[in-house]
């Protein structure tokens, strides 16, 4: 079955006692019952698979997980509560039995860089940033650090740079660590990590997989050596999704691959239609041929599918040129978010990038005029109209 078929149908129309729903219920139930004491003591043991306890598993969050692990080609996933509790679980798994070293991306998501340095960092867990899109600088950082994981995302923020994944994967093989990718930005649609050599995937499943604005959400999927670990910190510590998020997430996947595909064709026409428009100095698109990283992108990306995020910097622009921009749109959602069916802009330099300083900003290509948009499904028509008329 292609991707398409198995976000409509994988996992659902699990047979209960009779009848089977043709779409995964929500199951709110914390514990379950059986008809002996040694069916429940078997299932305790993990002799038998089944569900014992909402910590554990419940069938709604396990149905979501199976089919994530299934589009993203994983051993087994997990779904947690955001996309941070997950990117949390699978670093924690990570470095368990591990060196307490990371090497990480340099511009990887705020949140991200927080847990590193704010949580992990206090903990004795060494971070190395080196520049992924460098191949030979990001070998050097991982051959001289001998990390315990190394952490990368598939798309970065909000430059939209594309790294050589299945290289770095190959580096990380040879160093013997982990590699976690953020593939949130991506999506399986885009970039199956797992197939390219890489140890554990996160999505932060409040973007394009929920896709509505509607819910928080996270996913980790990991190969056949680090799942086990991942799920004996899941029920030990608990940052799992809701049966009532689990549900939301399941309905929205089903749509993802049209969604995506759409949004995708959208930010093509409007990346070319901002790149001709005078008030706009650069765009930075990944479906661009003159993008930096134009042959990884080739490489690695479907020939129609290349991301429907894009940036843009407004010429000459300043905070009150761009806030006034952002409050002259009426259709396209000033919002922080990304991956929902509506088009969304962001101000780094208010939002994402507001901790670091306009000199680190700077440092990192990130300007006072840069403008990040997620298109939405709407038509392209009306988020081109909404932005002539808010450019002026
Ligand atoms: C949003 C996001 C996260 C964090 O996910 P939450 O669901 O907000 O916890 C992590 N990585 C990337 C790339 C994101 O866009």
């Amino acid at each position: 079955m292609k991707l398409e078929s198995k976000a409509v149908h994988f996992a659902d129309r699990k047979r209960g006692n009779g009848c089977v729903p043709s779409t995964t219920p929500i199951h709110t139930a914390t514990t379950y019952v059986y008809d002996s004491m040694d069916a429940l003591d078997r299932i305790f043991g993990g002799e038998e698979e089944g569900q014992s306890y909402g910590r554990y598993d419940n069938p709604t969050r396990n149905a979501l997980a199976e089919l994530v692990n299934e589009l993203e080609s994983g051993a087994g996933a997990i779904a947690c509560s955001s996309g941070m509790s997950a990117l949390h679980l699978g670093i924690l798994a990570a470095l368990l039995d591990r060196p307490k070293r990371v090497v990480a991306a340099n511009a990887l998501y705020g949140a991200t860089t927080n847990l590193l340095m704010s949580v992990f960092g206090p903990m004795g867990v060494e971070t190395t940033f080196a520049d992924v899109c460098d191949i030979s600088a990001f070998e050097a950082a991982v051959t001289e650090t001998k990390p315990g994981a190394v952490i990368m995302e598939t798309v970065s923020n909000p430059l939209l740079r594309v790294a050589a994944l299945d290289k770095i994967a190959e580096i990380c093989k040879r160093a013997g660590a982990p590699l976690i990718v953020d593939n949130t930005f991506a999506t399986p649609m885009l970039v199956r990590p797992l197939e390219l050599g890489a140890s554990i995937v996160v999505h932060s499943a409040t973007k394009y997989m929920a896709g509505h604005g509607d819910v928080l959400g996270g996913v980790i999927i990991a190969d056949e050596e680090n799942i086990p670990a991942i799920r004996a910190l899941s029920r030990t510590i608990g940052p799992t999704m809701s049966p009532f998020d689990s549900y939301l997430t399941m309905r929205g996947i089903k749509t993802m691959p049209l969604r995506v595909e759409r949004q995708c064709t959208n930010a093509c026409k409007v990346a070319s239609w901002l790149s001709e428009h005078p008030r706009v100095e650069r765009v930075y698109f990944t479906g661009d041929p003159k993008h930096p990283d134009a042959s990884t992108i080739a490489r690695l990306f479907p020939k129609n599918l290349q991301g429907a995020m894009l940036a843009f910097d407004l010429k000459g622009a300043g905070k009150t040129e761009v806030f006034r921009f952002m409050e002259a749109l009426k259709m396209i959602v000033p919002a922080t978010s990304l991956g929902d069916v509506h088009t969304m802009v962001l101000y780094p330099a208010m939002a994402s990038h507001r901790e670091i300083s306009a000199k680190m900003r700077h440092r990192l290509g990130i300007g006072d005029g840069l403008i990040r948009m997620s298109i939405g499904i709407e038509a392209v028509e009306d988020i081109i109209a909404d932005l002539e008329q808010a450019l002026g």
